[in-house]
């Protein structure tokens, strides 16, 4: 999508901090972190939320995104003491760019309920 953000970091017109990438997926450091460690796991393909996977094409998508995430929290030592995967969809649930991510937060302790 030309004028979506994270497309654009996709296509290094916009710098990250790259953590993790293959040809499917991206994750990069948060540019505004809430936690010691906040990183975004993207699909290269541009979805533009949760609710716009495609049901038939994609759940091995979500698959490879969900065991990437698993081995960047080993990686960065989450899975020690633990860490929270967000996915913010809509107003509602404070998505501001409309490119699916996954938040993988850890390094403190979360507040629950979320605010
Ligand atoms: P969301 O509110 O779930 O849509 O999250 C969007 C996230 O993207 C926020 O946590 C922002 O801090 C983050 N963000 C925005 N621009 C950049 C950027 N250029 N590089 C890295 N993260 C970014
Ligand atoms: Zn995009």
């Amino acid at each position: 999508m030309e004028n979506c953000l994270f497309c654009k970091i996709v296509r290094k017109e916009i710098p990250s901090r790259t953590v993790f990438e293959d040809d499917a997926v991206l994750a990069f450091y948060d540019v505004n972190p809430q936690a010691p460690v906040h990183i975004l796991v993207i699909p290269k393909t541009h979805r533009g939320g949760f609710l716009e996977m495609k049901e038939k094409e994609d759940p091995s998508l979500e698959g490879y995104l969900m065991s990437v995430i698993r081995k960047i929290a080993r990686e960065k030592g989450l899975d020690q003491k633990g860490f929270r995967l967000v996915i913010n969809q809509g107003s509602d649930g404070g998505q501001t760019v409309f490119h699916l991510h996954y938040h993988l937060l850890g390094g403190r302790a979360m507040a629950w309920p979320p605010g």
